[in-house]
C-alpha cells in the first residue's frame, strides 16, 4: 500500500501531465481533470484490480469515466500505469494518435466504454456490474460523474435500475466542484442537495473531501463493505485544484495553458523539470 503523500505526489504528477499534453496538443479541458486527480490516483495506483499487460482481462475492475471530457488526466494515468509509452500523451487528439478528445475503447488500452456525451455512466456501469455479477467475477466498477453531469435524466434512471438490481458492486463518485461548463452548478439548476437525492434512491451515500486521500480510501472501504446497495461518494472538490490560476476559475473548462502558465503550474505541483 501506498503512502499518502506518494498517492499526493502522483496526482499532481497526473495533473502537471495533464496541462503539458493540453498545451502540447493546442487544445481539452484542464479545469475538470484536476478535481478527480486525488480520486483517480488512489483508484489506478492502489485499489482498481487491473492488468496493464492484459487491458480486457475479464476478472479486472472497470473504470468509467462518465465525465470524459476529463479524459487527459485518465490518459497519463493509464500511460504511468504502463498501458501504453508515455510518447503517446503529447498526440493528444490528433489523428494519428491514440487518445481522442473523449475516451474510446476501441483506440485506446485501458478504456472501458466510450464516454462524454454525458449522463450515460452510470448506466453503463449498472451494465458492466450486472454483467460481472452474472458471470460470477466479484470484480467492482468504478464510475466518476460531473456534479453538473447530473442534470441529464438519465443518470437517474440508471440510480433508480441499480437500486432495483441491488447492485453492491457498483461505486459512483460525484466530482461535486459546483462548476460546469455554463457557470456555477447552483445558478444553473437546483441540483444541490446531491447526497440526498441519492439517498432517496436507495443508495448507500457518503460525503467526503474528494482532495483528501484518506477520505477516498476510507469511503471506498465502506462502499465495498456494503454488498446490497449501489454507493454514491459525494466528494467535494475544487475545480483547477492545486494551481491557483486555474483554482475556482471557469475560464478553465476548456482552456489552452501557455509555456509560462506550464511553468506556473509545474512549480505550483511541485514538479521538478
Ligand atoms: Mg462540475
Amino acid at each position: 500500500m501506498m503512502t499518502v503523500s506518494e498517492l499526493e505526489r502522483i496526482a499532481n504528477q497526473l495533473r502537471f501531465d495533464t496541462v503539458q499534453m493540453i498545451h502540447q496538443s493546442g487544445d481539452g479541458h484542464p479545469g475538470p481533470c484536476m478535481s478527480i486527480a486525488d480520486i483517480m490516483a488512489v483508484l489506478f495506483f492502489e485499489e482498481l484490480r487491473l492488468d496493464p499487460k492484459n487491458p480486457r482481462w475479464p476478472e479486472r475492475d472497470r473504470f468509467v469515466l462518465s465525465k470524459g471530457h476529463a479524459c487527459p488526466l485518465f490518459y497519463a494515468a493509464l500511460a504511468r500505469r504502463g498501458y501504453f509509452p508515455m510518447e503517446e500523451l503529447p498526440k493528444l487528439r490528433s489523428l494519428e494518435g491514440m487518445l481522442q478528445g473523449h475516451p474510446d475503447m476501441n483506440k485506446t488500452p485501458g478504456v472501458d466504454t466510450v464516454s462524454g456525451s454525458l449522463g450515460n455512466g452510470v448506466a453503463i456501469g449498472l451494465g458492466m456490474a450486472l454483467g460481472c455479477r452474472m458471470q460470477g467475477f466479484d470484480s467492482k466498477v468504478f464510475v466518476i460523474i460531473g456534479d453538473g453531469e447530473q442534470e441529464e435524466g438519465v443518470i437517474w434512471e440508471g440510480a433508480m435500475s441499480a437500486a432495483r438490481y441491488q447492485m453492491g458492486n457498483l461505486i459512483v463518485f460525484a466530482d461535486c466542484n459546483n462548476n460546469q461548463s455554463g457557470g456555477k452548478v447552483t445558478e444553473l439548476s437546483s441540483l444541490y442537495p446531491v447526497a440526498e437525492k441519492w439517498e432517496a434512491f436507495h443508495w448507500h451515500v457518503q460525503k467526503i473531501d474528494g482532495h483528501n486521500v484518506e477520505e477516498i480510501r476510507e469511503a471506498i472501504k465502506n462502499a465495498k463493505a456494503e454488498t446490497q446497495r449501489p454507493s454514491l461518494i459525494e466528494c467535494k472538490t475544487i475545480k483547477g485544484k492545486n494551481i491557483p490560476y486555474m483554482e475556482n476559475n471557469n475560464a478553465w473548462h476548456k482552456r489552452t495553458p501557455t509555456p509560462e502558465e506550464v511553468a506556473i503550474a509545474g512549480e505550483a505541483l511541485g514538479i521538478v523539470q
